[in-house]
């Protein structure tokens, strides 16, 4: 019926007008299609300069300079600039963390397109922990939007997404393998072959993070998984939603890399800053 969809699109913007969202965050109605509004989205607070291997955001002194800009849009570049360029390291290495120079991870990289603080710690949490398993393909797009804005690389370099396991009796309180689902809706943004696989299973059975110190999760995330050798040569992508010390992550690419994956890269929605820092 050629009818039919205008007809449909009609009646849902008759049911959006009648009884319209209202935003998970502030609670206001909005017009727009996603369970949170604009202004919302616009608060999420995003991480556009982290260190590529570990994601933790970069101290100032350490970003990358970038000329200044002027009104009339053009670069104006002094020779001053020229000559600190050339004194500077390259954009590659300047983008690694002091701690990750000094003792490389074993992840080649870690996308993490937002800070766990306000706004997104408030939707991970709703996610999580009040049994939201629809706001996924939500905190999907926003790490592919904000991520791939800041690594175009991300989307040309697929490889298998490998979810970090949810230990079985978290996922029957939680009522669903959030992970798992998180994976399943990256890999719609981003097509990856063989796309999904759960080839990290847990060793043992581990305390939740979130209720740990930071030394008792580094200590609780060791040595904690296997993974499949069928990921034998292939270049591993780990999916996390949260990376708070980088010890479950850095324990899942181990896993990995002891069963011959070629590469292990870390993609998480959002990354927990080192204490002490304001950012
Ligand atoms: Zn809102
Ligand atoms: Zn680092």
């Amino acid at each position: 019926m050629p009818f039919t969809q205008p007809l449909l699109s009609g009646a849902l913007q008759i049911v959006r007008w009648l009884n319209p969202p209202v935003c998970l965050l502030c609670h206001e109605t909005h017009t727009g299609v996603r369970p949170i509004c604009v202004a919302c989205q616009d608060t999420l607070p995003r991480n556009p300069e982290a260190c590529r291997k570990c994601a933790l955001p970069l101290p100032t002194t350490s970003r990358q300079h970038t000329p200044r800009q002027f009104s009339s849009g053009s670069l104006i570049k002094t020779d001053a600039f020229f000559t600190r360029q050339k004194t500077r390291s390259s954009p590659s290495q300047q983008m690694v963390c002091d701690p990750c120079r000094h003792t490389p991870p074993i992840m080649t990289e870690t996308l993490a397109p937002f800070l766990m603080r306000g706004a997104i710690r408030d939707l991970i949490h709703i996610w999580k922990f009040r049994y939201h398993p629809h706001l996924t393909p939500l905190l999907a797009t926003l790490f592919a939007e904000a991520s791939f804005h800041l690594a175009p690389r991300a989307a040309n370099s697929p490889g298998i997404l490998v979810p970090i396991p949810t230990h079985w009796d978290r996922m029957l309180h939680r009522g669903f393998d959030h992970t798992w689902l998180l994976a399943q809706a990256l890999n719609q943004h981003i097509p990856c072959s063989p796309g999904v696989k759960s080839w990290l299973k847990n060793r043992e059975r581990r305390v939740a993070q979130h209720r740990l110190s930071r030394a008792e999760r580094l200590s609780n995330a060791s040595a904690c998984f296997r993974a499949s050798p069928k990921m034998a040569g292939s270049a591993v992508i780990v999916v996390d939603d949260v990376i708070t010390t980088g010890a479950t992550a850095s324990a899942a690419a181990q896993a990995c890399i002891d069963a011959g994956a070629r590469s292990v890269k870390v993609w998480c929605v959002a990354r927990t800053p080192a204490p002490g820092l304001s950012r």
